[in-house]
């Protein structure tokens, strides 16, 4: 079979956003009926983002089968409508170590092992082995980066051993606005199409991203010193709303220039259904990750799917140590609170503290992962009086450990790692909340941790459906651990141990973000 590639390099800066951009060229060309398949490449020695703090790298997206994926994942599987696996990322971490493992092994009998042709093989292989007629491949950091060289070459032999025409290199750069002289500056991008031209990659395709809209004569210049025709350079100045991006490159006609240079026929017809107007609902994230705006990408992505402004990000740690008074001034700002996952002792008081304002003031919450885990802490604490209740993850030797790592739990936990990773199932109770959300009584969701609430120990306050569950809280699923837990009589207040952000798509918000919206 024919397969055809679009591969996806930047210029001048990196975070430009050739994320967005490669999710919606998959959207387009999978609207007009080919058989899309994507894959990011991450130059970094990472084997994956699991271990990356999300204060210098952004989220870390969880994929169906347990990957911890670059955030830029979570971006193709809601343009795309399609979710992701391990195989959609690959790392020069990933590479190497397959390498050397292959050379321990003996497996390259007795040849020097070498960056080409062995590194740019596995590269190679690893590409092939993707399933799909159009494959597009970002390759993530800047032309020009160290670390990316060997992939870029990868891609380059690939055009030589196969039909040039299968591949079309699309450049993204950004054209710098000098504010003195109120011009836009084009050199930036010219040096970087010469970058990639000297490692052998002309590109077919130049997007340039800017503040505001380039003038044609820069455009022209552009598309003069980089080769490539006027046709084939675009500008693309800043949105406020992603998800208009596939819109604007059909506009541009991209798909037809794209299948036409593959030599590809289009089928089907443009149908991208994405929010347009946003509700002025005030939501705060209480978080930890202030790092960049991105810790909390696919929580701000649901509520925005959802037809709502981005939630305001608020540092836990500002919330500690206030008076009710001063908590109440802040927090009544807001309509609903979001108590997203995270890890370690840091800034946790400020979330318990939202928490309990939230539980006495009737405010909808929800809490994500180590979310829920709070919300017993909280409840044990200032509910049940005691004190000292805890997670072992922040205070080792508390009395009151009501979240643990479970000794018979841990044969359950999978993957190799020490965390709880990827999609697991759960019975959702009837007369729940959740129940009434999900409308099923089986879930998949996807899970990244390693503690979960202490069964034993938070036996007196919790209930089940059917009981009498005043003063105690409402477990709504379980399977193997407690899963999701309510406070019934509260407008919302539920906590889920599982992450439902990364399972919104366009069109498609997890109903979870939805319902606390709706509250
Ligand atoms: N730190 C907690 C745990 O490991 C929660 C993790 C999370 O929120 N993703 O269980």
């Amino acid at each position: 079979m024919k397969r055809n590639y679009v591969i996806v390099t930047g210029g001048v800066l990196s975070g430009v956003g050739k994320g967005i951009l490669s999710a919606s060229i998959a959207r387009l060309m999978k609207e007009y009926g080919f058989r899309v398949n994507t894959l990011k490449i991450d130059p970094y020695l990472n084997i994956d983002a699991g271990t990356m703090n999300p204060n210098q790298h952004g989220e870390v997206f969880v994929t169906e089968d347990g990957y911890e994926a670059d955030l830029d994942l979570g971006h193709y599987e809601r343009f795309l409508g399609v979710d992701m696996r391990r195989h959609n990322n690959l790392t020069a971490g990933q590479i190497y170590k397959s390498v050397i493992d292959k050379e321990r092994e003996g497996k390259y009998l007795g040849s020097t092992v070498q960056i080409v042709p062995h590194v740019t093989d596995e590269i190679k292989q690893k590409i092939s082995d993707l399933d799909g007629e159009l494959i597009i491949i970002e390759i993530g950091g800047t032309v020009g980066d160290i670390e990316g060289e060997v992939f870029l070459e990868a891609v380059r032999e690939m055009t030589l051993e196969n039909d040039k025409e299968n591949f079309l290199f699309v450049h993204v750069t950004y054209a710098p606005h000098l504010e003195v002289t109120d011009e836009f500056k084009t050199k930036p991008t010219q040096q970087s199409v010469q970058l990639l031209r000297r490692i052998g990659i002309q590109p077919d395709m130049i997007v340039v991203r800017s503040q505001f809209p380039v003038e044609e004569q820069d455009i022209e210049k552009i598309a003069l010193f980089g080769g490539v025709p006027r046709s084939m350079v675009f500008n693309f100045p800043d949105i406020e709303n992603v998800y208009e991006a596939p819109a604007i490159l059909h506009s541009f006609d991209v798909h037809h220039k794209i299948a036409s240079r593959l030599n590809m026929k289009t089928d089907g017809q443009f149908n991208w259904e994405y929010p347009r107007a946003f509700a002025s609902k005030k939501v705060a994230l209480i978080g930890k990750y202030l790092g960049t705006g991105d810790s909390y990408k696919s929580i701000i992505e649901s509520v925005v799917l959802c037809g709502t402004e981005k939630p305001e990000i608020l540092d836990s740690q500002s919330l500690e140590g206030l008076s009710p008074k001063e908590l109440d001034l802040i927090l009544k700002e807001y309509e609903a609170l979001i108590i997203p996952g995270g890890f370690g002792k840091r800034g946790i008081e400020g979330k318990l503290a939202a928490i309990r304002y939230a539980r006495e003031k009737n405010v909808p919450v929800l809490g994500i992962c180590l979310g829920m885990q709070l919300m017993i802490i909280e409840f044990a604490r200032n509910v049940q009086n005691l004190a000292q209740a805890d997670s072992t993850e922040f205070h080792f030797d508390t009395p009151y450990p009501v979240v643990d790592i479970m000794e018979d739990q841990k044969k359950l936990l999978n993957m190799g790692g020490t965390m709880r990773l990827g999609a697991q199932k759960a019975k959702v109770f009837r007369e729940t909340s959740l129940f009434s959300i999900y409308e099923t009584d089986e879930i998949w969701e996807r899970h990244r941790h390693r503690f979960e609430v202490n069964r034993e120990l938070a036996r007196p306050f919790l209930c089940y459906p059917g009981q009498d569950c005043s003063g105690r809280l409402t477990v709504c699923a379980e399977e193997d651990f407690i899963e999701a837990i309510e406070l019934q009589g509260h407008r919302f207040f539920i906590g889920v141990q599982f992450h439902p952000e990364f399972k919104s798509k366009v069109g498609l918000p997890h109903p979870l973000f939805r319902a606390l919206l709706d509250a």
